[in-house]
């Protein structure tokens, strides 16, 4: 099996509990343990992860999403910490180091930004740590926000070279109409190239806190695919599912480069 560079995303929705919200640690413990796994096999592995907003509003005992983008930044400053804490809880059992990155768009539009982060990437990657990237939520206004981290993923998929994209999200996968609206929705493994039709099938937000939705993770596949790298849409609640698609049983929908 050749060793690959593999950025996997997880969504607020996948790693937040369904009782109240606050972080499912079965997910985190999984998702660490089969990291761990990609890394004793040789590959690199790059981690994107949402949830702050949504774990710093449980602790700051607010019932509902921020609406205000102040609101969003004060949750994600305190939730921030609450994501790395228990990722460093997790990824420690394995001896595993970890990085803190926090990106803004505007970082890929400045050649010297760009620049910077590629290198402190790829430095850290070749001394075995395993960086863990959000957006930097706390500076980013409204105009120079990535909005959703599906799209954030496949800009560091194309920065780090990615062989692969993997984003675990609330669905199985892309189906050919919204499974949350319709139950007969059928699942699409392999989307060859994106064409309107494909477009036309993901529609919807995920859950309360997401941002994202099927749309914004179609967007970032055809932005990772139209770079070369393969891109896949799993379920999130089962991160071991990670495993089965580097054995090339394909789960959820690939999207061919
Ligand atoms: N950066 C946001 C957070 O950590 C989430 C963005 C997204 O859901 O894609 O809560």
């Amino acid at each position: 099996m050749s060793k690959e560079k593999i950025v996997i995303k997880i969504g607020t929705a996948s790693i937040s509990s369904s009782k109240g919200k606050g972080i499912d640690t079965s997910i985190v413990k999984e998702l660490t343990d089969v990291i761990a796994n990609l890394k004793k096999k040789g590959h690199k592995i790059v981690l994107v992860t949402s949830g702050a907003v949504a774990l710093g509003a449980k602790e700051l005992n607010q019932d509902s999403k921020p609406k205000t983008i102040l609101e969003k930044q004060t949750a994600a400053s305190v939730g921030q910490v609450k994501l790395m804490e228990t990722y460093e809880r997790f990824f420690s059992r394995h001896k595993i180091i970890i990085a803190q990155i926090l990106l803004t768009r505007d970082g890929f539009e400045q050649k010297n930004i760009y620049k910077n982060t590629k290198e402190t990437l790829s430095s850290l990657l070749n001394m075995g740590v395993v960086p863990i990237i959000n957006e930097n939520d706390v500076v980013a206004s409204e105009e120079i926000r990535f909005g959703d981290n599906d799209i954030l993923s496949a800009q560091v998929s194309k920065l780090i070279h990615a062989n692969r994209l993997i984003i675990l999200t609330d669905e199985d996968g892309l189906h050919d109409s919204n499974p949350k609206i319709n139950k007969n929705a059928k699942l699409i493994k392999v989307v060859k190239k994106i064409t309107p039709k494909i477009e036309k099938m993901a529609s919807g937000k995920g859950s309360e806190f997401s941002l994202g939705g099927m749309r914004s993770k179609l967007q970032a596949a055809k932005f990772a695919t139209s770079c070369g790298i393969k891109t896949h849409i799993i379920f999130g609640k089962r991160p071991k599912n990670i495993l089965d698609i580097l054995k090339n049983n394909y789960v959820g929908t690939t999207f061919l480069p």
